[in-house]
């Protein structure tokens, strides 16, 4: 089980159990067993692949977070309080916003908008009524007109300026309306985070204000004598922060900005350290992409006191410190179960070799001789000859000099040359440096009924690496090394990168799989926006989503299930109608009827198979 590494990325919220199944492990006394889940949605005859949500483990991050920050703020004794805003671009999922908003209430948390939908979405949720609205993003009338409105509903909402005319314009629309705007002002702190969105903060972030614009707002609204409508100062530096150090950089230049401003006769009430806080991919606990060197009681504590120093310093009032979290809550609530359909690989069971030719050319024969000789000895030259031939029997192929028989032959000898380079080196404590590519070259290819561009886009898009084990058999030794593959008709459509303590690893150890019983893998830490950003590449649609509960004895009840998209619904999304599609096959078929192609047994089962697709699931379906 320790191969996985589940301690130490699950922060507790998954584990592995005396039987080798992972279980999620929400709250204290109560767990539930992936596997066992599984198998009851199977049994009622749902398809995979399925991602399983936990409400509970949302609402734990709730707590956790909104306790970390109230725990630093009584060890320092800082003066003001902390409200966090969930940033629903993250997961704008009804169960995921509604769960938040819920668990968060006690904690006064709020939500984030960044257009005028998640806009209209936040606001109609129940949330307590000094939890703030936080409106960040480019703003048309609209959108500020919604904002007002809800002040007029008496929500909590601040309009954020992200640039200098947008202040203007909200003016503009508080005449209007006679609704008095609260507004924060984004400001283009120089701090950068570290890790791959670096370069959301510094001098050319997109979003934000300079030093002399957030002068000049503050002027303006003085003018108008609306000083009092300027409540938030709002700083983000990136998402997935990987060391803390910048964090505590970005957090002592935006409290010297909250200082000068209020110096400068600004009421401000709130300090908004935007998101950035990480999620810890790989376990490795370092500044890694994948991971951070820091925890979230760290983040909180060092937060707290950062804005705290420097208020002391300047001698000013300290701020509610507000955060922007949203990976850090969203990450662990979901995990997607994908099953192992097939695996194939160059060492998979026993290949054919076609006989010789009686002429059998050279470059075939040198292959032969390295099958026949390769040893512990000399297996690091034989390799390179035998990738070196094989690189020859091609090209001679191209030019018409080999016939297809001499290629399946040279071809199925040097698979038969990896596999017994595999039994060879599987021994050897370590794998030399000039044949690094080995593992990948000799790993199995296991193909996983799911689409990456679906399910996993920034495993795609941005090399994003997410936690993989298989959800059971962990106290059987896995024997095999694997790529995956998904069932895509995309050759990126892979992974063969996976997480590591020290590195990244191009093959994740898996068990042997015979068809006897399926094998499923779950994707974990992958609830934040994984489910907005995914694709419908190949028109592989939305996955089936359960919903469970976590329960005292290892139980479970699974709360609901919503079923993934049907083929008509992605088919229509890329405007084409339903009945479109019928009458089109319902005329081909008469035709053919007619002609006698097709006898009327045979039309009718035709249009049914034909239906009976429209209506089901995208994703493969086998018998499990
Ligand atoms: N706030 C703003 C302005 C953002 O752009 C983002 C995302 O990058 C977030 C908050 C959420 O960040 P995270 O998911 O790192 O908490």
């Amino acid at each position: 089980a320790e191969l996985y590494g589940v301690q130490n990325w699950s922060s507790g919220f998954f584990r592995v159990n005396e039987k080798g199944q992972v279980e999620v492990t929400p709250a204290p006394g109560v767990s539930a067993v992936l596997k066992d889940v599984v198998d009851e949605l199977v049994e009622r005859g749902e398809s995979l692949p399925i991602i399983l949500r936990f409400p509970q483990v949302l609402a734990g991050r709730v707590k956790q977070l909104n306790e970390a920050f109230r725990t630093a703020i009584r060890e320092y004794g800082y003066g003001g309080s902390y409200q966090g805003v969930f940033p629903i671009k993250v997961n704008q999922r009804r169960m995921v916003v509604e769960t938040i908003a819920e668990a968060g209430f006690e904690y006064a948390h709020g939500l984030e908008a960044g257009s005028k939908a998640e806009l209209a979405l936040c606001l109609a949720q129940n949330m307590h009524s000094e939890a703030l609205l936080c409106c960040n993003g480019f703003k048309d009338d609209g959108f500020i007109k919604l904002a007002l409105w809800g002040r007029a509903l008496g929500k909590n909402v601040v309009v954020t300026l992200e640039k200098f005319s947008e202040l203007e314009r909200v003016l503009k629309v508080s005449r209007e309306l006679g609704v008095r705007p609260a507004i924060g002002v984004r400001f283009k702190l120089h701090a950068r985070g570290s890790g791959q969105w670096e370069e959301s903060g510094g001098d050319a972030a997109k979003f934000g204000l300079n030093a002399s614009e957030l002068l000049q707002v503050v002027e303006r609204l003085r003018q108008e004598d609306m000083l009092d409508t300027l409540v938030m100062l709002h700083t983000h530096i990136g998402s997935q922060i990987t060391d803390i150090r910048r964090i505590k950089i970005a957090v002592r230049e935006a409290t010297q900005v909250y200082s000068d401003l209020v110096d400068e006769g600004v009421g401000l009430k709130y300090l908004n350290v935007g998101g950035g806080l990480g999620v810890d991919y790989d376990g490795s606990k370092t500044t890694f992409y994948a991971s951070m060197n820091y925890t979230m009681h760290e983040y909180a504590s060092d937060v707290v006191y950062s804005v705290q120093e420097v208020c002391k310093q300047n001698g000013v009032r300290e701020p509610t410190i507000v955060s922007e979290s949203g990976r850090a809550l969203t990450a662990h609530h979901a995990v997607l179960i994908v099953p192992v359909i097939d695996v194939t690989g160059p060492t998979r069971g026993s290949q054919f070799i076609p006989e010789p030719a009686e002429d059998q050319h050279q470059v075939v024969k040198d292959l032969e001789e390295i099958l026949a000789n390769i040893n512990l000895r000399n297996y690091r030259e034989m390799y390179n000859d035998a990738v070196g031939d094989k690189e020859t029997l091609h090209n001679l192929f191209d030019l018409g000099y080999l016939t297809l028989r001499d290629r399946a032959r040279g071809e199925a000898i040097f698979n038969a040359i990896l596999q017994k380079l595999a039994k060879l080196v599987s021994g050897l404590p370590y794998v030399p440096d000039e044949l690094e590519d080995l593992p990948k070259v000799l790993a199995d290819k296991y193909i996983c009924n799911f689409s990456l561009f679906q399910s996993l886009p920034d495993n795609w898009a941005i090399q994003a690496l997410f936690p993989i084990t298989p959800i059971d058999r962990l106290s059987e030794r896995p024997t095999r090394q694997a790529t995956l593959v998904d069932i895509t008709c995309d050759s990126d459509g892979k992974i063969e990168k996976f997480i590591d303590l020290r590195d990244v690893k191009a093959t994740l150890p898996l068990h042997d799989v015979d068809g006897s019983s399926a094998y499923y893998l779950g994707f974990f830490l992958m609830g934040a926006y994984q489910d907005v950003l995914g694709s419908a590449h190949n028109l592989f649609g939305k996955v089936s989503e359960a919903h469970v509960l976590a329960r005292p004895g290892g139980k479970h009840d699974i709360e609901l299930f919503v079923r993934g998209q049907k083929a008509r619904r992605i088919i229509e999304s890329m405007g084409y109608e339903e009945p479109m599609l019928r009458d089109s096959i319902g005329e081909q078929a008469d035709r053919a009827e007619a002609i006698g192609e097709l006898d009327p047994g045979d039309k009718s089962e035709l249009l049914e198979d034909y239906d009976e697709e429209l209506l089901g699931y995208t994703y493969l379906e086998y018998e499990e």
